[in-house]
């Protein structure tokens, strides 16, 4: 079993920013409304990820280690209608396993539960005050994978994969307060207003923010919102693309290509833009199982899709339509 775990740490962890999301994720699904992210060291040394949702029962708190036990998936048909983002059941397990983990955790009723694991082994287990919500503290990850630990890089790019990382899930969840922090400096807060606009602002900064074009746009399978920055905003990298698809931030090439081809001679070469879409579209269309970290999905009509995008855009700066 523990063996099993650190095997399926390498596919769900591999590296601090993919710990980052499961448990931040996690505190989304959980329905917290404020989530506070402190790392120290990149997340090499300490991640946590603090939150206000509806925390874990004492009974389930030990299960919720265990592989494959998630609250997620009641029957079979679940998976093929997957509405929130985990669904294995293999995070809390994967991290506790390469890791020295503490969980803190209540609904709010009565004492709440902490739990405390070193390389996948529980050391603790105790009752704890009823503060209702989840603490995660990680410490010290990959201390007994020190394979995975050599292939970590700078400090500076890990922490870069953790704030992109964050940022998206602010944009994906704009009525969630986030709170990230790195060795006590404050790296981005969201207020959790709602506004997509907000968000963008307290990542891009105010003067980006002004030179964003909201954008709606619609066909028979697929709705698209978002915001575009004007053209002369751009940037040498396509990480400033962002892709929400039925609420999950994802990595599709085909949203990418489709943007670039509505700018279309309006970029530079090797220049892309600023831009935050939402896609909204039957979830039977979508295939998230495509690999255990999920950034990548796979849909059903990406033409359609494609088609929508590019020419939506082309119509907002006034080019010929395809
Ligand atoms: P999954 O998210 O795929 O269900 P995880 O291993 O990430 O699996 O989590 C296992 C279970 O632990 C979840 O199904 C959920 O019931 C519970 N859980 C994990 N994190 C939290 C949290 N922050 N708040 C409330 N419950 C949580
Ligand atoms: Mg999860």
């Amino acid at each position: 079993e523990s063996l099993a775990n650190k095997i399926a740490a390498g596919e769900v962890v591999e590296r601090p920013a993919s710990v980052v999301k499961e448990l931040v994720e996690n505190a989304i699904d959980a329905n917290s409304t404020i989530i506070e992210i402190e790392l120290e060291e990149a997340g090499l040394s300490k991640i946590r990820v603090l939150d206000n949702g509806d925390g874990i029962e004492q009974e389930d708190c030990l299960t919720a280690f265990q592989r494959h036990a998630t609250s997620k998936i009641k029957n079979e048909n679940d998976l093929f209608r997957i509405r929130t983002l985990g669904f294995r059941g293999e995070a809390l397990p994967s991290i506790a396993s390469v890791s020295l983990f503490d969980i803190t955790t209540s609904t709010g009723e009565g004492p709440g539960t902490h739990l405390s694991f070193k390389g996948g082994v529980l050391e603790t287990q105790e009752l704890s005050s009823s503060r209702k919500g989840t603490d995660i503290v990680v410490q010290h990850l990959f201390f007994n994978t020190p394979a995975r630990l050599k292939y970590m890089k700078t400090i500076h790019t890990e922490l870069g994969n953790i704030s992109d990382m964050v940022n998206r899930l602010a944009l994906a969840h704009p009525s969630i307060s986030f709170r990230l922090s790195h060795n006590g400096k404050r790296m981005l807060a969201t207020n959790g207003n709602s506004d997509s606009l907000h968000v963008l602002a307290a990542i891009y900064g105010m003067n980006i923010a002004k030179k964003m074009i909201p954008i709606h746009f619609t066909s028979l399978d697929f709705e698209v919102k978002g915001y575009i920055a004007m053209p002369e905003v751009t940037r040498a990298s396509k990480n400033y693309i962002s892709t929400i698809i039925n609420g999950r931030y994802v990595k599709n090439y085909t949203v990418v290509r489709a943007i670039r081809e509505g700018y279309h001679t309006l970029l530079p070469i090797g220049r892309y833009p600023i831009v935050y879409l939402e896609v909204m579209m039957d979830p039977l269309l979508v295939d998230v199982n495509v690999h255990p970290a999920k950034l990548e999905v796979r849909l059903s009509k990406e033409d359609e899709l494609y088609r929508l995008v590019a020419e939506g855009i082309k119509g907002v700066f006034g080019q010929k339509q395809l």
